[in-house]
């Protein structure tokens, strides 16, 4: 059994999210809404917890198939970017956009739920330029990133040294190719994400090398740590 549920934790930060973006001041300003999709063109962060819970989903809908096969269509279509730069570039919908909607709307991750703007004009503009980033609404992708870090603590409690976001996309290509299969080896402590964490600091820290490199050593003194707890060393 798990030392924490962290499908449940995912899915109470969820409401958290939902609650705040509806209840916070100015919110009623807002222009976002369902079939608004400027921002679908963008790379996803995302914990392993989210990525297991979106895959659970969908399978019980059966749509795992479908899933795996438009991601890694996407992916194909990607090939091998090495910066957030060439990835907007790209100008690749997300694989989940279907006919300018998301067709996993009300189970979208955690940071498609923060993106929020007042100016869908500007999104569009912005969205056209290839490497420039949308401004949003600041205060729910903060939240955001809190309950990202919450989650990973939690993460890294339970499983070991994996507290940093991963792409959404590769994480969930892996996982979707057998669910149940994934959950156990990670529960039982392997590594699954190395490819998809790699993704994911590139992508969130091309800009950043001195924090690239800090979090790079931190990954790498947690695994030293897990592979001593592991071995009993
Ligand atoms: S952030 Fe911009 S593009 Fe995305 S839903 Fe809101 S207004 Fe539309
Ligand atoms: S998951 Fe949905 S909301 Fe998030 S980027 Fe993809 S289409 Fe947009």
């Amino acid at each position: 059994m798990p030392a924490i549920d962290l499908l449940d934790l995912v899915r109470q930060a969820e409401n958290v999210m939902d609650y705040y973006v509806q209840h916070a001041d100015g919110a009623e300003d807002l222009q976002c809404a369902r079939g608004c999709y400027y921002c679908c063109h963008q790379f996803v962060a995302a914990t392993a917890a989210e990525v297991f819970l979106l895959a659970g989903r969908l399978k019980t809908q059966g749509r795992h198939h479908w899933a795996r096969g438009r991601i890694r269509g996407f992916h194909h279509r990607m090939g091998d970017v090495r910066d957030r730069k060439e990835w907007h570039a790209k100008q690749l919908p997300c694989p989940f956009l279907i006919n300018h909607e998301c067709s996993i709307y009300s189970q979208r991750p955690l940071a498609c739920r923060g993106l929020f703007s007042f100016d869908r004009k500007r999104c569009e503009e912005t969205a056209a330029d290839t490497g420039a980033r949308v401004k949003y609404w600041r205060e729910p992708m903060d939240q955001v990133a809190d309950l990202q870090v919450r989650l990973g603590f939690a993460i890294d409690r339970g499983y070991g040294p994996r507290a940093v976001p991963i792409c959404l996309f590769t994480g969930l290509e892996l996982v979707l190719g057998d669910v149940e299969g994934y959950a156990q080896k990670f529960e039982d402590g392997e590594d699954l994400f190395a490819a998809a964490r790699e993704r994911a600091l590139i992508m969130v820290f091309d800009d950043e090398p001195d924090k690239l490199a800090q979090i790079r050593e931190r990954i790498d003194a947690n695994a030293a740590a897990q592979d001593q707890i592991q071995t009993g060393q």
